[in-house]
């Protein structure tokens, strides 16, 4: 018997979830639900995180958890309660699986798209960590980790493993971003390796997301940054039926979270007309995960039959006219638990590996300063700045390479013109430095200048560890 968290969420939660609970239970699976709390309510009662301790206790204990969706009420909690619970947990990837759905008419039907998008989930510009570097100019962090990056590469290959797909693919933006999206590139070209059984490639994500309203049947497995994921599987539910069809999986080392991508459709609640196969698709990837193959099998076999043969759809695809309602739905699926839909392949379905991934320090065996970049709020003419920081720079150990704004070289002289902003990146090089001499340079600036923030020049094992400024 194994005990699962149910938390039934707000808006359409106890709806879909309720359904998707009940289904599962007519399966005969042996499950124990503990009901638990989360989201609207518990804001309410004045718990800042919008997650209770007893919820907390209870997935400590259980480690997996079947999830409505959350709202943070206006006025209430800081932080999104989902947004805490995956944090909390260190689910580090999200598995959404988008898949054509028989019965269920798009532009793309009868092309076979059955795809996974592997996203990882806690780092990368998502953390949220911002600054106004001036009043005029933002700043968002892109933080993404070596250990993050093997994570997810490895979650990806395990998860195709685990469905006996045949490729895994890393869309990135590495073109651009050679240090934050290479690293993910890089990582995932190491990993690759020991998975010598699953073709692997990349492809940058702009041409992903074209190819993904192209061709999506092309793909099997697709692994990204979290906000590359966020928006191209977003993009998969469209291809596969809308929110009512997208599944989700949230994957950690100790606990793993299943809910559906869509949210708590608040107009829609407690009217008995929204469709649960979002978190059905999504219980039975918990089953899976628990091992528990046969009575996933049954269920998906039995939505198939209820969508495709007996034609029962729900309003968000047939509209209002002959519409079957939640629970009729939900019965029609119960009434069709082990009947079989012929014509839909079957993959070989295994248990997940989760890898276990080292969180020792990445080190480097030879490491350098070559200089440092300076941001100065600053909206003087990019010339006389210039001037004046080179002749600052005069008995100290640095010179001033360049100039740049928002990415661009603006001095020395650029061939053409640049707009500038209020923020200047100022690039002093020089040799064999240490902190004294970038403590010293700074305050010779200070007295001058009003300088936001600073970044070491850092070289790793004789690699530049920082990107080129354009026109540099
Ligand atoms: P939403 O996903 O709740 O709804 C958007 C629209 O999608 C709905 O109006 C409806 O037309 C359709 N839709 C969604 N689920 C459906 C289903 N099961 N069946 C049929 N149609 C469905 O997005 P929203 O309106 O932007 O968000 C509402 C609330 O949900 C917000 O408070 C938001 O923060 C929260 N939210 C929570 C989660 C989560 O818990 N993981 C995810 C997204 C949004």
């Amino acid at each position: 018997m194994k005990t699962i968290t149910l938390i039934s969420g707000d808006g359409i939660g106890p709806e879909v979830v309720g359904a998707t609970r009940k289904i599962i239970d007519a399966t005969g699976v042996k499950i124990t639900w503990e009901e638990c709390e989360a989201g609207a309510k518990v804001f309410k009662k004045g718990v800042g995180t919008g997650v209770p301790t007893e919820t907390i206790d209870s997935i400590i204990r259980n480690r997996i958890v079947l999830k409505g969706p959350l709202e943070t009420p206006v006025g209430f909690g800081e932080k999104s309660a989902n947004v805490t619970l995956r944090k909390m947990f260190e689910m580090y990837g999200n598995i959404r699986p988008i898949k054509e759905i028989p019965g269920v008419k798009t532009p793309y039907s009868g092309r076979g798209i059955d795809l996974v998008i592997v996203r990882e989930n806690v780092e990368d510009l998502y953390a949220g960590i911002e600054y106004m570097q001036t009043p005029g100019t933002a700043e968002c962090l892109k933080l993404i980790s070596r250990n993050g990056c093997e994570k997810i590469s490895r979650l990806a290959f395990e998860f195709a493993r685990s469905e006996g797909r045949k490729s895994v693919y890393c869309a990135h933006k590495a073109n651009i971003m050679k240090v934050t999206e290479g690293l993910l590139k890089h990582t995932f070209e190491e990993v690759a390796k020991d998975y010598p059984d699953i073709e692997s490639g990349n492809i940058i994500v702009d041409n992903c997301a074209h190819q993904l309203v192209k061709k999506p049947e092309q793909y099997d497995v697709l692994v990204m940054t979290n906000m590359n994921g966020d928006i191209l599987s977003d993009l998969g539910s469209a291809l596969i039926g809308g929110l009512g069809f997208a599944a989700g999986a949230n994957i950690g080392d100790n606990i793993a979270m299943f809910e559906a991508v869509h949210g708590s459709a608040p107009k829609y609640a407690g009217k008995n007309n929204i469709n649960p196969t979002a978190v059905l698709m999504t219980g039975i990837m918990m089953l899976r995960y628990i091992e528990e193959f046969d009575a996933a099998n049954a269920i998906e076999q039995a939505l198939f039959v209820t969508l495709a043969k007996d034609k029962i759809l729900t309003r968000d695809i047939v509209g209002d006219v002959g519409a079957a309602s939640t629970t009729a739905f939900t019965d029609a699926i119960i009434g069709n638990i082990g009947k079989t839909y012929e014509t839909q392949p079957k993959r070989n379905y295994k248990p997940l590996q989760l890898p276990r991934v080292s969180n020792d320090a990445v080190v480097a065996k030879q490491r350098q300063v070559d200089g440092v970049d300076i941001y100065l709020e600053n909206n003087g003419d990019a010339k006389s700045v210039g001037k004046q920081l080179e002749s600052l720079c005069n008995g100290t150990r640095f010179s001033l390479k360049t100039m740049s704004c928002r990415g661009v070289k603006v001095y020395p002289a650029p061939e053409v013109e640049i707009a500038s902003t209020d923020l200047y990146c100022c690039r002093f090089m020089s040799s064999d430095i240490n902190d004294g001499d970038i403590i010293d340079l700074l305050q010779r600036l200070s007295a001058k200048f009003h300088w936001v923030h600073i970044e070491k020049l850092n070289v790793f094992d004789g690699v530049a560890a920082y990107s080129k400024i354009h026109g540099e």
